[in-house]
């Protein structure tokens, strides 16, 4: 019995650990990620009234706004 109820802790804090990890992508990589029953529109429309900064190319933390900058910058030195 006591095995069943560590398995479900368990199971818990793997979930819990999943929406740390995609909470984490979305915030400090501006990635979208989506959500279990949401479509493409509706993972954008969350994303960018939550992380707006993320609109901007100069703000936006993703990996592809960050190698633009990083190519700007070396353009420009
Ligand atoms: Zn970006």
């Amino acid at each position: 019995m006591e095995y069943g109820i560590k398995g479900s802790e368990l199971q818990e804090k793997h979930l819990e650990t999943e929406e740390d990890l995609i909470n984490h992508i979305e915030s400090e990589h501006h990635i979208p990620v989506m959500r279990e029953n949401e479509t493409e529109k509706e993972t954008m429309k969350r994303f960018y009234k939550q992380y707006p900064e993320a609109k901007n190319p100069e703000t936006c933390k993703c990996p592809e706004c960050k190698s633009k900058r990083r190519i700007l910058m070396s353009t420009l030195n």
